[in-house]
């Protein structure tokens, strides 16, 4: 087997497409012509599958190790069709730091239709013990999490999870395969937004769940031609031209992020700066063992609300934009954005205030990014 970084370009598992094309083509048919009355054809209709969905479905199955992954229309619709697999009813445990679109779905929707949800510091593996009822189907957690990149041990949380007979789901969006694979940790599925570091051009939308178990996959699927949230092919074409350069986008990214971090950490006017890769950071040690690499996302806490709008405005090559993950930096302001939906108690006990701002490190020069957030620091 090759390494990840060759198999982001040669999945060993897709077959060549057809007439030898080095990129899969784009079928854009929604229906397909059956030989003969009766005969099972491989394709029928593009809800069920469709030929650009599954060769870029098995590159993303196989760079997180599953056995099956399926692609939606967003990371939100994977969510929403997971959600369908509990049959309205049963407990879940969730950590207490969502991206704002999940709690949103977890409250609003999966809450009201029948499930039950407990937040709870999942950082803790004893936080997710104390919290298991009889009933419990599943752990979700997003590690690190969003915004304020907290980290759970996936293979503690897996044990615990497995030992009550629920399953582990991981929102892998912010390492991607590339640096974390929460299915060989022992995670059940792994959730994307593909719209981030898979996409990685903040130009398309996309999500996956990707499954260890041939049974759950087998669910999955059920649920994903009846409520038909799958992904076009465009968009499928899209994400494969993606994934082909994901390690050399993370990497850069990756290392903007630590060059970025450290000088961050040194400005009067910046407060606390959340990112993984600092050995002081409470998730390091975890990170070390589960990752391998620190990802290129980081948030900061500055000293001021004056401050933080400042930077808003005066970034030039920053774009104050939702969304992370592409080559372009974006930088966010959850409390008006990505948590705008959060309440605002637990939204200040978890650090989201007027001060906090999230970045997502494109592939720019570092020494312009830096230059760029001294010069709206400064102003
Ligand atoms: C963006 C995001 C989502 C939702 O994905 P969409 O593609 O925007 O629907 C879910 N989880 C995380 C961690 C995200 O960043």
């Amino acid at each position: 087997m090759f390494e990840i970084d060759t198999r982001c370009v040669h999945p060993s598992r897709c077959s060549r497409a057809a007439f030898g094309a080095i990129a899969t083509p784009i079928f854009q048919a929604a229906t397909f012509v059956h030989e003969d009355i009766g005969t099972e054809s491989e394709y029928s209709y593009s809800r069920m599958q469709n030929p650009t969905r599954a060769a870029l479905e098995a590159r993303v199955a196989e760079l997180e190790g599953g056995v099956d992954a399926v692609a939606f229309s967003s990371g939100m619709a994977a969510e929403a069709t997971l959600m369908n697999l509990f049959e309205a009813s049963g407990h879940i445990i969730a950590g207490d730091d969502l991206y704002g679109g999940t709690l949103r779905l977890f409250r609003h929707v999966s809450t009201p239709a029948g499930l039950r949800f407990d937040f709870t510091d999942t950082t803790s593996p004893e936080n997710i013990r104390k919290n298991l009822k009889p009933d419990t189907k599943a752990v979700y957690v997003e590690t690190p999490s969003n915004p304020t990149m907290q980290v759970t041990d996936i293979a503690a949380a897996a044990e615990i999870a497995h030992a009550a007979g629920a399953w582990l789901i991981v929102d892998n969006t912010f390492l991607s395969p590339l640096f974390q694979r929460p299915l060989e940790l022992g995670a059940d599925i792994v959730v994307h937004s593909g719209t981030k570091y898979l996409g990685g051009h903040n130009d398309t939308l996309a999500g996956f769940l990707v499954m260890k178990d041939p049974a759950i996959a087998e669910k999955v699927r059920f649920y994903a031609k009846t409520v038909g949230a799958c992904l076009a092919p465009m968009d499928c074409f899209l994400l494969e031209r993606g994934i082909k350069t994901l390690s050399v986008r993370l990497e850069k990214q990756a290392a903007n992020a630590e060059k970025i971090a450290y000088w961050l950490r040194e400005r009067p006017e910046v407060k606390k700066v959340y990112y993984i890769g600092f050995p002081d950071h409470p998730g390091y040690e975890v990170t070390r063992r589960q990752s391998s690499g620190f990802g290129g996302m980081l948030s900061m806490e500055v000293d001021s609300p004056e401050t933080a709008r400042k930077v808003l405005r005066e970034v030039k090559l920053f774009q104050y934009a939702e969304s992370l993950g592409g080559v372009d930096s974006l930088i966010t302001y959850p409390m008006l954005q990505t948590h705008a939906d959060v309440p605002e108690e637990e939204r200040l006990k978890r650090g989201i205030n007027d001060r906090f701002l999230r970045i997502s490190v494109g592939i720019e020069n570092a020494a312009d990014l830096i230059e760029d957030l001294r010069q709206a620091l400064e102003s």
